[in-house]
């Protein structure tokens, strides 16, 4: 197995994560449960609320950890990338090399992919195509298929020294939502998200945050004074608008972004490209030999659930995040205030009771 990276080397990237039940369970079975929850933070789950702090639904946490099994995990990218090297032989890995070109034919694919050492082509049984958003793979091999759209609202977010104990949580507001995830060992991932044209900057995105975020309720003021200017990241929101019709091509799967990028509103993103690695790994756990019966049982059970949940992450960002006429807010508030606690925490574990193949 070679894994092929482009980024020269591996740095701290990106903030901070959730990582649900689906996730922990697919990661439990790769055995590393045990790294994961060392280093993360358990997450005490509060709800949602609106600008000035008012509840306006609430997580029964201990109940959601009764009914799942496991708390959520809020932890830094940089650590579930550590986590996951670690288990790799660590000659497996190429930094520096940006994959090309892949071709893919009936019983074997080759990849073409510049590195340090100029070009080289890889021959292989199977290639995984796990470049993300922008997926050169997908771009070549299903050609017929549009580049991903932006989804109409833009994302900044940070890790950040916090002492203070804090619930996840995320507030909403007219067409704006600001999360928060404690990540243990005094850090606080939080992100902010706005409805906005594509492609916006400012020259301090920080300050960008505090001048529409910096007047609602605390913590959230004292975490934007809490973040040092220069760590903010700003992602436009873009997703896969357009469903693959399958995520196998020959010898080529698609994994994660590069078969169902999709908006952050639930929270899935990776955990569905975990999900997908692992049950593609079980798929082809009896090696070469039956790899197309394993590729299509691989596309049978990943397409279905992670276009569904795609769907469904856009419909909470629509009817959450991006909602902006008042009237609609008004109702919006009125209605989760009257939902049971226990169909919110129904409407929570829906997605996430999902566990990995066995064996
Ligand atoms: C604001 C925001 C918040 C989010 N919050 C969450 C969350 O709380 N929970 C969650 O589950 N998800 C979340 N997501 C989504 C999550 O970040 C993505 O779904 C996830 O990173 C996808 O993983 P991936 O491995 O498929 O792709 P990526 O993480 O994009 O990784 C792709 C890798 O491929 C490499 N690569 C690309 N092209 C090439 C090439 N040609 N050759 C070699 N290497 C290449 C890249 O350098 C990169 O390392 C969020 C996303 C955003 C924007």
């Amino acid at each position: 197995m070679t894994v092929l990276e482009r980024a020269p080397e591996l740095r701290e990237v990106g903030a901070g994560l959730t990582l649900m039940a689906n996730s922990l369970r697919a990661l439990d079975s790769l055995g590393l449960g045990p790294a994961l929850r060392s280093s993360a933070h358990a997450e005490a789950p509060g709800g949602i609320r609106d600008r000035r702090g008012r509840w306006l639904s609430r997580v029964d946490a201990a109940e959601m950890i009764r009914q799942l099994g496991t708390s959520a995990l809020g932890i830094h990218r940089a650590t579930l990338h550590r986590i996951l090297r670690e288990a790799l032989p660590a000659s497996s890995l190429h930094t520096g090399a940006e994959v090309e070109h892949v071709e893919s034919e009936p019983d074997r694919a080759t990849v073409r992919h510049h590195g340090p050492d100029g070009p080289r082509t890889l021959d292989a049984d199977l290639v995984v195509g796990a470049d993300g958003l922008h997926s050169r793979l997908r771009t070549q091999l299903w050609p017929e298929i549009p580049a991903p759209v932006y989804a109409g609202s833009t994302a900044w977010r940070a890790a950040v020294a916090f002492p203070d104990p804090i619930p996840t949580a995320i507030t909403w507001g007219p067409a704006a939502e600001f999360g928060m995830v404690p990540l243990g060992e005094g850090q606080v991932y939080w992100y902010a998200a706005l409805n906005a044209p594509p492609g916006g900057h400012a020259p301090d995105e920080l300050a960008a945050v505090r001048d529409h975020f910096g007047a609602w309720h605390e913590p959230i003021p004292a975490l934007l004074a809490a973040t040092p200017p220069g760590v903010v990241l700003r992602n436009d929101i873009h997703h896969l608008a357009t469903a693959l019709p399958s995520y196998v091509r020959g010898r080529v799967a698609l994994l994660g972004d590069a078969a169902h990028a999709m908006t952050p509103n639930l929270g899935q993103g990776a955990g569905q490209a975990i999900e997908d690695a692992v049950v593609l790994g079980a798929a082809c756990s009896g090696g070469a030999e039956g790899l197309p019966a394993a590729l299509a049982a691989y596309d049978e059970q990943r397409r279905p659930r992670s276009q569904a949940i795609a769907r469904a992450s856009l419909r909470a960002g629509r009817y959450g995040q991006q909602l902006r006429n008042p009237l609609a807010l008004a109702v919006r508030a009125a209605a989760l205030r009257l939902i049971p606690a226990g169909a919110v925490l129904r409407g929570m574990t829906r997605q996430v009771d999902w566990r990995p193949p066995t064996g």
